[in-house]
């Protein structure tokens, strides 16, 4: 193959050069071009580096074997494979993993703005939670991420790279170590089988990005996540929900936590521009759904607030003729908090009633109080403190 043409980007300082992982179609075909591939090359250059990235994982231009010695360098010089800085990663005795992630710094950003990142193994499947926003506009009362401000809506790379640094750090490449003829292993192999957006922000108010994310995510050439197993989660965005559903069509969960607008609109304010009516219409018109492709609604229990049973039979009464499923999550307390968890028995009897109308296992009770606690670590850490606060509180 002959050497392409291309433009002479040493130039750039190394610390400036933008990364390909995460890059949509249209972001590599761009980044090609700007490194000087002919336009009739770009197909197919993107087709290889595409393979290289999302199916093989790779973080080093020279493991793309079929590409050039000549491209690669050039490459090389221009761009890099990196994912975003490890801050801290914690293991916990169930297999469940946190990242603090850096990302770069864009040009006005005082400093690197941070994420999280949570993978959860379960038997039979992995999911991992990832967020879309640093920081969250909305102001929801019992959320710690509510009372930090938007830093930014994160890119759609930066979106991607969070399954991608998951996938390093749990050795969930099913294509980089084929058998010995080089064929790939079976994606049932793999560790990360649900993506839900149920970290950091309100997905919605970053469409553009969260959907062009997801079609990487989905896409069968590459990272291959079935939509059937990427949930997007809203605090309730009412005209965007349709739009979602026809555009990106993953499926869909609803943060609804209350069932009367009075009570919601303290929980979750932004349900006073969208009211709970109105969200169930929009819920009851999302396309494709069906008793296999349900709508989740999350309800976090707080103590004396939402979780009577009276409140439980509107819950169940709310949702009827939607396809849906309930996920009763124990609140997670955090500093300055004015809520606390309901009773682990208040939750038990607010999920009996809901049990019997026939929603299976709202909770996970299997495991009874060990696994309300896990899952009040993991929302603790996954809504961890902000860097600085954790700095004050820790000398290191
Ligand atoms: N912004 C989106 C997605 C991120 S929040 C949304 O609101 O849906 C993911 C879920 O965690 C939401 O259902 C949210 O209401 C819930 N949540 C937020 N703070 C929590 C806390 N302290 N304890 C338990 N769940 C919480
Ligand atoms: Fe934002 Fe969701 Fe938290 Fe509400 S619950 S403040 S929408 S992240």
């Amino acid at each position: 193959m002959t050497a392409a043409p291309l433009i002479n980007l040493d130039a750039v300082p190394a610390s400036a050069k933008p990364s390909l992982a995460g890059l949509t179609r249209d972001g590599l075909k761009a980044a090609l071009t700007a490194a000087g591939v002919p336009e009739k090359q770009l197909r197919m250059r993107v087709g290889q580096l595409w393979s290289w990235i999302y199916v093989r994982g790779v973080t080093d231009f020279d493991q793309m074997t079929d590409v050039s010695r000549d491209l690669r360098a050039h490459l090389k010089t221009a761009y890099t494979l990196d994912r975003p800085e490890i801050v801290s990663e914690q293991i916990s005795i169930d297999g469940t993993r946190k990242w603090l992630l850096r990302l770069a710094k864009r040009g006005h950003e005082a400093r690197a703005p941070e994420i999280e990142t949570v993978y959860i193994p379960e038997s039979g499947r992995g999911t991992l939670c990832i967020s879309s926003q640093i920081g969250c506009t909305l102001t929801c009362s019992f959320c710690h991420t509510g009372t930090q401000r938007l830093v930014r809506n994160l890119d759609a790379a930066e979106i991607v790279a969070q399954i991608m640094l998951a996938r390093d750090r749990i050795g969930d490449w099913p294509g980089a170590a084929g058998p010995a003829d080089g064929r790939l292993l079976p994606n049932s192999d793999r560790k990360i089988t649900n993506v839900v957006l149920m970290g950091m922000g309100e997905p919605l108010y970053n469409f553009d990005n969260v959907r062009a994310a997801m079609e990487v995510a989905s896409d069968g050439e590459g990272l291959s996540l079935s939509k059937r197993r990427i949930t997007l989660s809203t605090s309730g965005v009412v005209p965007e929900i349709p739009r979602w559903g026809e555009e990106a069509d993953t499926m869909l969960a609803i943060s609804l936590h209350a069932t009367n607008d009075a009570l919601r609109d303290e929980l979750v304010p932004i349900n006073r521009k969208y009211p709970i009516a109105q969200l169930m219409d929009a819920c009851r018109n999302y396309p494709g759904l069906s008793n296999a492709r349900r709508i989740t609604f999350e309800y976090v229990m707080l103590k004396g607030v939402n979780d009577s049973l009276a409140e439980a039979r509107a819950l169940v009464k709310l949702l009827a003729g939607i396809p849906a499923k309930i996920n009763l999550i124990p609140f997670n307390p955090w500093p300055a908090t004015r809520y606390e968890c309901s009773d682990w028995e208040t939750i038990e009897r607010f999920a009996e009633v809901v049990n019997h109308a026939g929603y299976a296992s709202p909770v996970r009770t299997p495991r009874g109080r060990d696994i309300l606690a896990a899952c009040g670590q993991l929302r603790s850490e996954s809504l961890k403190l902000r860097a600085s606060e954790r700095r004050d509180a820790d000398p290191a």
